[in-house]
């Protein structure tokens, strides 16, 4: 669904990304984690095309990633996408930061669209919340709602970039479990994460980067138990 393909992605002299090649097959889970710098936000962010690559291609769906205009807008309707922050739209309503995006992008009538977004709000658990303004909720459930407004895009995958990393403890639970049904459920997941054991529960494959490389690439039980790379190792012997 997703290919990466020969990708390098310079920012001035810095190069940020190096000869990246990554498949994630439909319905997969791939979380990718590694150390700070490694690259990481800046892969999420090429697969959306927030950024542009110097070279490579990637295509989702079979298509190349558009430069700009209406498809580039509409691949990216294709492609959720998940901050560390939750970046709802401060002065709209839980419901309305749902409905936004699919009355203007998708087309949907306002009736329609409220609709769709309350039910994926009570899938995230904070249909209950839609009328309140996002100041009104917790870190917690912010999230849950950019999740829903996310996925009201009807996304063929969903990109994850450290979404619990700003929460309070007790509120990254209820986050992950959204994002353990999700994957559950089927969901193409691309997953940043320090959360193991997240991705031990929900992780079809593990990819390792360090120094904008992908270094490792394992099914989550083989990383863990038998990392093979010595950056691998390092990493995973500083995590507690
Ligand atoms: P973290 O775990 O801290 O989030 P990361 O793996 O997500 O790290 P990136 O944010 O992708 O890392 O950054 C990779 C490298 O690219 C870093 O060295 C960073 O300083 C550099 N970088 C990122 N964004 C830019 C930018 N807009 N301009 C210049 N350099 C950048
Ligand atoms: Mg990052």
């Amino acid at each position: 669904l997703v290919v990466v393909k020969d990708v390098q992605k310079h920012y001035g002299d810095f190069q940020a990304l190096k000869d990246i090649d990554l498949t994630v097959d439909r319905g997969e889970v791939v979380v990718v984690i590694g150390p700070s710098g490694s690259g990481k936000s800046t892969l999420c962010r090429t697969i959306n095309r927030l950024e542009t690559i110097t070279s490579g291609t990637i295509t989702i769906d079979g298509k190349e990633l558009p430069k700009e205009g209406k498809a580039l807008a509409n691949l990216r309707a294709e492609v959720g996408m998940v901050f560390q922050s939750f970046n709802l739209f401060s002065h709209l309503t839980i419901l309305e930061n749902v409905t936004l995006g699919p009355i203007r992008v998708r087309g949907l009538k306002k009736a329609e669209a409220e609709k769709e977004a309350r039910e994926l709000l009570d899938r995230v658990g904070v249909g209950h919340q839609a009328s309140k303004l996002p100041a009104q909720l917790s870190g917690g459930q912010q999230q849950r709602v950019a999740i829903a407004r996310a996925l009201a895009m009807r996304p063929k995958v969903m990109l994850f970039d450290e979404p619990t990393s700003a929460l309070d403890p007790e509120m990254i639970n209820e986050v992950l479990d959204v994002m353990v049904g999700l994957a559950h459920d089927g969901m193409t997941m691309i997953v940043v994460t320090h959360e193991m054991g997240f991705a031990r529960k929900a992780a079809n494959r593990v990819v390792f980067m360090a120094d904008g490389q992908i270094v490792e690439q394992a099914t989550p039980e083989e990383f863990f138990t038998r990392p093979k790379s010595a950056r691998a190792k390092d990493f995973l012997s500083k995590l507690i």
